[in-house]
């Protein structure tokens, strides 16, 4: 299972995990500096998982002695944003080993199994396939130049006009 159960996690270095509760997800990662022991937490804001720098947006400082995320200065959501507690949230639940409510979950990142590359999005995690190797993105892109219905297409335009590939995560 994904399921993260060893608090000594986010304190490894390159913790990525997604805390979900059925409806609605946030990614993390805990990322060591590298000449320094600090640990710096960044949310997924973007569409590329694997881009740490441009696709998440930097959330505070881990101190895992205290069990506690510091929001400093450049933080991008204070302390009481979703993003902000969810990550607290789940972190406190695993170092005090509590059980979930359920429908909730902490899960560490997945490999696709065909492609091999990061998933982070909960149901892609689950199924251990992302959404593209799954032939699940095709019809998306589909609707993004279905011109008979003008409503999804412009919901699509984003993906169509810079030719992302859709859902990837
Ligand atoms: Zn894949």
């Amino acid at each position: 299972m994904s399921t993260v159960t060893d608090y000594s996690f986010f304190s490894a270095g390159k913790a990525c995990f997604t805390v979900d509760n059925g409806r609605k997800h946030y990614t993390y990662i805990v990322q060591k500096h590298k000449s320094s022991d600090i640990l710096f937490v960044r949310v997924f804001t973007g569409s590329d998982n694997t881009a740490y720098f441009t696709h998440y947006s930097y959330l505070g400082m881990f101190d895992p002695a205290l069990g506690e995320i510091r929001i400093t200065a450049k933080s991008r959501f204070g302390m009481t944003s979703a993003e902000f507690k969810a990550c607290q949230w789940a972190i406190t639940q695993v170092r005090d080993k509590k059980t979930l409510p359920d429908g909730w979950h902490i899960r560490h990142e997945g490999r696709c199994c065909k492609c091999g590359r990061k998933l982070t999005n909960p149901e892609s995690i689950k199924a251990g396939i992302g959404p593209e190797c799954a032939g699940k993105t095709k019809k998306v892109q589909a609707l993004a130049f279905n011109t008979d219905n003008p409503l999804k297409q412009s919901s699509f335009d984003f993906q169509a006009f810079t030719g992302r590939e859709v859902n990837y995560d």
